[in-house]
């Protein structure tokens, strides 16, 4: 029978669920956590997710943009790019922030920091296995197996990459945003399978590093959680310097000197092949609760594998809470942190806070860049009909910033109820669409969700959040905005 030892509250997971141990490390310095996990400390957002994506991304802009000021009549051009050095800082970078973290656990006086697997014996009591520990069983401080306890168990768990069936993967060679920083030379060729954020954003930037990016989607349309006028155009632009073939399943990978990839068209059934020095499989998340063993722990999970929470965000066993991307819903790091203080609220203070969802908004760091939230124009319409939705919309190149920054394609389009003026939706493609896309999720969160203050306020002028006011003072009804045939299509 292993030692138990007893805690006030165990933390699995380092990424959002993070945010409760340094509020209890700053409230309650005399609580006793232990906090498990068994990669680098900091979870995927700062480790192999949200942040090294997004340094990588800003070398791509770069580019971008130098490639951009011929039209200024400025002539510089870019003449290389050192890849091992972006993708070396990078590491290093993240291996900073990462190993901070570690820090501030293992220097906490009222934390235990466990650099292991942590899997369930029993409802509320978790071995932390040496032998079982992933990357961190190497390390000198891993524990040997021991059994520890708390009346209040959090899991933020996170998620991996889904790795989908094809034939022959299992001997090839090939990355996943979990690896894929590891890269060191720049690849000739790259297939990217997959067609959601993680596969544009990386063909977005292997692309502008200067690699040929060939991008395979079975989904009829790219990006397709998006409105089709925003699919359309992002597949537009970015199809300009890669290659964007949807509706494409690879059925195949054999490993020579390149790879090569079997390709059926779907519809029409075509094989075709295609070679690649690197493959990057970025297609979808699935559940990280393997690990864990919830059915010792008493811990319902969904067919899929993801762990089943009430609105409150505690799981079937009283006490035990989950949040992020654990449970399946929003995987984004925003929802992750929000829950995360939920999760305080609820686990740790005693309240009873329902999670709310209502505007959860998303951003996909290409150029063009695309952020949208709530309804689109399709759902807006199958809940609400016709006659009670208006759509607004405007050009960025209609305003004078965005004619200043020569933006020819760009939008935002906005949907709104009828007869109550709430924002039902807001799909915004084009420069610092995250941060104009904004206000519009601050008045989302407000209790009658109104656009008064935007088609009433003012906006600096000739700011480029212009282009947000007039999109909703441009409102008109779905059969207008048909009619003036707002046609994105990438076919055009
Ligand atoms: C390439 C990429 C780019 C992304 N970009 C964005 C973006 O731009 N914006 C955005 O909002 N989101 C983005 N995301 C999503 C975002 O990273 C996740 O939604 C978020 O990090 C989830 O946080 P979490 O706390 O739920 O889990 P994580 O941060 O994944 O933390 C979970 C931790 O739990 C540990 N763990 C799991 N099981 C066990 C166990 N049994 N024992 C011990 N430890 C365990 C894991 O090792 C991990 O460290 C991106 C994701 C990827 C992959």
């Amino acid at each position: 029978m292993l030692e138990i030892k007893e805690y006030d509250l165990i933390v699995v997971g380092t990424g959002s669920a993070i945010n409760i141990v340094y509020r209890m490390i700053v409230d309650n310095s005399d609580t006793k956590i232990a906090v498990i996990d068994k990669n680098d400390p900091g979870g995927i957002s700062l480790t192999r997710g949200c942040i090294p994506s997004k340094m990588l991304l800003q070398h791509a802009n770069l580019v971008r943009m130098i490639e951009k000021v011929g039209e200024y009549n400025i002539d510089i051009e870019v003449k290389d790019v050192d890849f091992e050095k972006i993708m070396k800082g990078t590491r290093e970078t993240i291996r900073e922030r990462s190993e901070s973290i570690g820090r501030v656990l293992i220097n906490s006086e009222n934390v235990d920091y466990y650099p292991c697997t942590a899997e369930f014996v029993d409802p509320h009591i978790i071995t932390v296995s040496r032998q079982r520990a992933l990357r961190g069983s190497e390390r000198e401080d891993a524990p040997e197996d021991m059994n520890i306890t708390s009346k209040t168990i959090i899991l933020g768990l996170g998620s991996r990459p889904r790795i989908p069936h094809i034939k022959g993967i299992r001997f090839a060679h090939y990355y996943t945003s979990d690896n894929i920083l590891e890269m060191e030379e720049l690849p000739d060729t790259i297939a990217i399978v997959g067609g959601g954020y993680v596969a544009a954003e990386f063909g977005y930037f292997f692309s502008a590093m200067g690699s040929r990016v060939t991008l395979f989607s079975r989904n009829p349309r790219f990006l397709p959680s998006e409105e089709p006028e925003i699919s359309a155009l992002a597949e537009k632009e970015l199809g300009k310097r890669m290659t964007i073939l949807t509706n494409h399943e690879v059925r195949e990978i054999k490993e020579d000197s390149a790879k090569t990839l079997m390709v059926i068209e779907r519809g029409t059934g075509k094989r075709k092949e295609f070679t690649a020095d690197e493959v990057l499989i970025a297609t979808g998340r699935a559940p990280n609760t393997t690990f864990i063993h919830p059915v010792r722990g008493g811990i319902q999970t969904d067919d899929g594998g993801w762990v089943v929470v009430d609105e409150h965000l505690e799981t079937s066993q009283p006490n035990i809470w989950a949040l992020g991307d654990a449970t399946g819903g929003h995987m984004f790091k925003h929802v992750a942190d929000y829950e995360s203080h939920i999760v305080y609220h609820n686990a740790i203070l005693g309240e009873r806070i329902k999670a709310d969802y209502q505007a959860i908004p998303r951003a996909i760091f290409i150029q063009p860049e695309i952020a949208s939230v709530g309804l689109g124009e399709g759902g807006a319409l199958e809940r609400y009909g016709e006659d009670e939705v208006l759509i607004g919309f405007y050009n960025y190149r209609d305003t004078a910033m965005g004619e200043a920054m020569h933006i020819e394609n760009g939008f935002v389009k906005v949907i709104l109820h009828r007869s109550t003026r709430k924002i039902l939706g807001a799909h915004i493609i084009g420069p610092q669409a995250s941060v104009l896309l904004q206000e519009i999720v601050t008045l989302m969160y407000t209790p009658d969700r109104s656009a008064d203050p935007i088609i009433h306020g003012m906006h600096i002028h000739p700011a480029l959040s212009e282009v947000v006011e007039k999109a909703f003072l441009s409102l008109m009804t779905p059969r207008q905005y048909r009619a003036l045939g707002h046609n994105h299509d990438s076919r055009d």
